[in-house]
């Protein structure tokens, strides 16, 4: 048997290779044919270029439906795909090509003439170039290519990919993720979702250099079959406008807000939708019920990461219990999660601790970081996530933030999520984040960082006094700063490090 991710996904292409299985929201559209074919001719000028076992193919391109088939063709010849944001310059873009020493770097033409030079600077011997308009010279090169391939053999533990975590908190790590990996993740998630087979339809608008648009997204919808609206970017309005077309939709929480924001979001537009989904950063309790009582639908909440792709998820029928919003819901079949306290002893129901995973899905290590990656694995070989959560009677997870982001006031643990709670329930609140910023006196003390709804006069002031009436003084932040908007990356995640960053002389 071959473990290649791709024969797994090519198995579960429809035997209509002639039908749709990506359409593009201007109007083109793609067969499984096209897939399979593009595929092939992709990995075979890989093969052409004699490429060594493990060589990485490193892609800053901007989205587009032949970007994927890059990722594809890369798992079918047997290399490592090693996709980066298409936000980074030159600085970032030359540590990770340094970092990564790929064999191939494809660019798209608009960045040729800077990221060229510092691929070759780097070693790499191949640069190719990808647009969002199917021109560049991959494609060019490609298209002398015979469009049959035999996919690779490949052993579960081989490495498919390496994604570059999002730097949330601090410089960003190479997660290795073999075949086996990304596999055992997609054929859980194709029965826990319910996908099925050739009946759902797919709104793909997330960035693809992610494991939640890369891995969940796509990996989803091929292994089960099913079509694709491809958006290469976000849209509110053109999301909105696919919905009747399609039954599952995957988003971040900035998305499903923005989503909100369009009258056009009608409980009748979404009639025909099987499944919200959302992750990657935590989803507001408001926006749960916002969004149940706008459209009818009960967004389904999970939990991973790039080290371990998904972990938890809310369920999806109701035989297996409702979704709780403000939870990420339970382990997923296969992986095993516990929460250990600071001693390292199991903490009980509810109780506040460490979140430590094993699994098929947990990846085989940081890239070049044996260190790293040794002290981040317990010695009975569970990964520690650097996240903080716990774990109720029932076996919802509830993450109440990372252990990076843990506020020590006086000796006492603050965890920021219960405080944002609190803060986001107070009148014209629209978000908050609780950052520790250091205090001569406490160690530490929490500062809060608050937007305002549309509209509303807020008071930082005003705020930390009613808080004072709701909670015990050590939780209580010492400011609270009112911002227009908190500052988020690609995915949606509050940047706390950069907020700890510009208040960290506040009490000096
Ligand atoms: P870095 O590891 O470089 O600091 P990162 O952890 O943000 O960045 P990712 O691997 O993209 O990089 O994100 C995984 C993290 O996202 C998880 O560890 C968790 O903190 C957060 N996350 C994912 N899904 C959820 C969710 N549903 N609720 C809360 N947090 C989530
Ligand atoms: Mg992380």
């Amino acid at each position: 048997p071959n473990a290649n991710l791709f024969a797994a996904l090519r198995a579960a292409f429809p035997s209509d290779l002639d039908a749709i299985a990506v359409e593009t929201d201007d109007g083109l559209y793609y067969s499984w044919r096209d897939l399979d074919r593009a595929s092939a001719m992709i990995a075979n000028l890989f093969d052409a270029l004699g490429l060594k076992a493990g060589d990485r193919i490193a892609v800053q391109v901007e989205k587009s439906v032949e970007a994927m088939m890059l990722y594809l063709a890369t798992l079918r010849a047997g290399y490592v795909f090693l996709p980066l944001n298409t936000a980074y310059r030159a600085g970032e873009i030359e540590y990770f090509i340094g970092n990564a020493e790929p064999a191939v770097v494809v660019c798209s033409s608009a960045n040729a003439d800077w990221v060229a030079p510092l691929a070759i600077a780097a070693g790499t011997q191949h640069v190719f170039t990808l647009d969002d308009d199917r021109k560049g010279t991959l494609l060019e090169v490609a298209a002398q290519c015979s469009d049959q391939h035999k996919v690779a053999q490949k052993k579960p533990d081989d490495l498919a990919a390496i994604l570059y975590t999002s730097g949330t908190t601090g410089r960003s790590k190479g997660a290795m993720l073999t075949h086996r990996n990304l596999q055992s993740n997609a054929e859980v998630l194709k029965d826990y979702w319910g996908w099925r087979p050739g009946a759902d339809v797919l709104i793909h608008a997330l960035p693809i250099f992610h494991v939640h648009g890369l891995f969940v997204a796509i990996h989803g919808a091929l292994i089960s079959g099913s079509r694709m609206i491809w958006l290469s970017r976000f849209d509110p309005k053109r999301v909105v406008a696919r919905l009747p077309d399609a039954t599952v939709f995957m988003g971040v929480p900035t998305l499903y807000t923005r989503l909100l924001a369009e009258p056009t979001l009608t409980r009748e537009i979404c009639n025909g939708m099987r499944l919200f989904i959302s992750g990657s950063a935590p989803l507001l309790l408001e926006t749960f019920e916002a969004w149940r009582e706008r459209t009818g639908h009960t967004i389904l909440e999970r939990y991973g990461m790039s080290e371990t792709v998904m972990l938890t998820s809310n369920p999806y029928s109701s035989v297996q219990g409702e979704r709780r919003g403000g939870t990420v819901g339970f382990p997923l079949p296969g992986v095993q999660l516990r929460v250990r306290n600071d001693a390292g002893e199991p903490c009980v129901a509810g109780e506040i601790g460490h979140i430590e995973v094993a699994g098929p899905n947990v990846f085989a290590g940081y890239w070049r970081m044996p260190e790293k990656t040794r002290e981040e694995f317990t010695d009975d070989g569970y990964f520690k996530t650097g996240d903080v959560g716990q774990v109720d009677g029932l076996g919802y997870v509830t993450i109440v933030g990372r252990s990076k982001d843990l506020i020590i006031s006086g000796g006492y643990n603050v965890y920021p999520a219960e405080i944002e709670g609190y803060i986001n329930e107070l009148a014209g609140v629209a978000e908050s984040a609780l950052i520790g910023v250091p205090h001569p006196d406490f160690g530490e003390v929490g500062v809060a960082i608050v937007t305002p709804k549309p509209g509303a006069a807020l008071d930082g002031e005003a705020i930390v006094a009613e808080l004072k009436g709701r909670l015990a003084n050590f939780k209580v932040p010492k400011r609270c700063f009112v911002v227009p908007e908190l500052p988020r990356n690609a995915m949606g995640k509050v940047q706390k490090a950069l907020l700890r960053e510009q208040h960290k002389s506040l009490f000096k």
